[in-house]
């Protein structure tokens, strides 16, 4: 069991570098080709790597891509212990606005409306997140109400550097090898695209994780299907049975993919299409649709489903061609992380040992532990504490900010035996 001296010390390391953190503008812009895909990843990428050396880590790497590394070395007597990785990322969603975030604690949450100083027009309530009912008597903190707040995933980053600040002062908390690594872009799905992984451990942990307790080792197959639809324009006051619209075509293909095989008639362990731009002309017209489900089989029938519509639509509209490749995103770790179970059980053991409940969930999405785990490095998620991710109305509990830090110092304990 921690000390009292020691989890007050992580509550508090832990939220001032969060309120600091949350501050420095890192949205990474999903229209753009360069790694990173914003430059402002790099004004905390800085910051973070010059604290990582005040904390005495070593080897220390703020990369031309964005990322950043470290090593922490073991205790004393402990070097020869498998090295255990932590990442979190850097960038915030481009979804909502992350510039000029001002944080705001509200003290002493006793289940009242929360009102934003910055934006009349939203409150957050117990309907919004009914996790907030079970956080009362806490310290929550929220942003204006004209931003994001950004503890996705500023959180996991404030985290982790907490549990490197209670490495150093308090020695009795022994550990072995510790790799560290903030990764830039998770938000626009290259968090791993430029990653070295000669710098990662054999087994990681993400802290990009929600709610207080939560454990994810199971993410989406993921795909995504770019369907390219060539037509033939000719005048329309000449066109009977020469026209082939493309884009009015595509349009027709596209709304029979099954309306409740969307995005917002799903949930839990559903699959679903989702249809996420579509442009064209007379001659051409291109979609992008991405296909998720937890298992592969059931996004190969999806697939087999747009294939054989497109032939279908050929036969139908002569001389109209469509074009359809699919892309495997990401894979479903599950199927990683299962043969190295271990990596999961001292998880739950360490989420326990914090005085939590474990709330195994699977992720409607992928982490950037969804590519480790497929590059042989499994990694589960661990809560970073946020809710309502990507929202002006996000929010984390102070206290979640030192439960995760605990669970990663009962964790390092874990994996000395491991
Ligand atoms: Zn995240």
């Amino acid at each position: 069991m921690l000390s009292e001296e020691i989890k007050e010390f992580l509550h508090e390391e832990a939220l001032n570098r969060f309120l600091r953190y949350v501050q420095i503008w890192t949205t990474s812009d999903d229209h753009s080709n360069s790694n990173p895909s914003s430059q402002n990843q790099f004004d905390l990428g800085k910051i973070l790597a010059s604290e990582l050396m005040e904390l005495n880590l070593e080897n220390i790497v703020h990369d031309e891509y964005g990322y950043v590394y470290g090593d922490l070395p073991a205790s004393t007597g402990l070097e020869e212990v498998k090295p255990l990785g932590l990442l979190a990322h850097i960038d915030t969603s481009p979804a909502v606005s992350g510039k000029n975030v001002k944080p705001v604690i509200h003290k002493n949450y006793d289940g009242r409306v929360i009102e934003f100083a910055s934006n009349p027009d939203i409150r957050l309530t117990t309907e919004d997140s009914p996790n907030l009912k079970k956080y009362i008597g806490l310290d929550i903190v929220t942003s204006e109400g004209d931003t994001l707040l950004g503890a996705d995933d500023k959180a996991g980053i404030a985290e982790i550097m907490a549990t490197c600040a209670a490495w150093k002062k308090f020695s009795e908390l022994k550990h072995g090898p510790v790799i560290i690594c903030f990764t830039p872009d998770e938000e626009v799905g290259r968090g791993t695209s430029k990653i070295d992984r000669k710098r990662l451990p054999d087994f990681c942990y993400t802290l990009d994780g929600s709610e207080m307790g939560e454990l994810e080792f199971e993410c989406f197959d993921a795909w995504k299907a770019t369907i390219k639809f060539t037509g033939l324009s000719v005048h329309p006051g000449h066109a009977k049975n020469l026209l082939i619209n493309a884009i009015h075509i595509a349009s027709r293909y596209l709304s029979e993919i099954p309306d409740y095989e969307s995005p917002e008639h799903t949930e839990e362990r559903e699959g679903f299409y989702y249809l996420s731009e579509l442009s064209g002309t007379v001659e051409e017209a291109n979609a992008t649709v991405i296909i998720r489900d937890y298992e592969e089989k059931n996004n190969q029938k999806r697939m087999e489903y747009l294939q054989k519509l497109g032939e279908l639509y050929e036969f139908q509209y002569s001389g109209l061609k469509v074009n359809i490749e699919f892309l495997h995103q990401y894979r479903n770790m599950l199927q990683f992380i299962e043969a190295k179970k271990e990596v999961v059980d001292l998880a739950k053991k360490a989420i326990e040992m914090a005085g939590l409940d474990i709330k195994i969930h699977a992720i409607r999405g992928g982490t950037d532990g969804s590519k480790l785990s497929e590059m042989g490095k499994p990694t589960p998620n661990i809560f970073s504490g946020g809710l309502l991710f990507h929202s002006r109305k996000e929010h984390i509990p102070t206290l979640a900010l030192q439960k995760a830090s605990e669970v990663l110092i009962y964790l390092a304990e874990l994996w000395i035996f491991a």
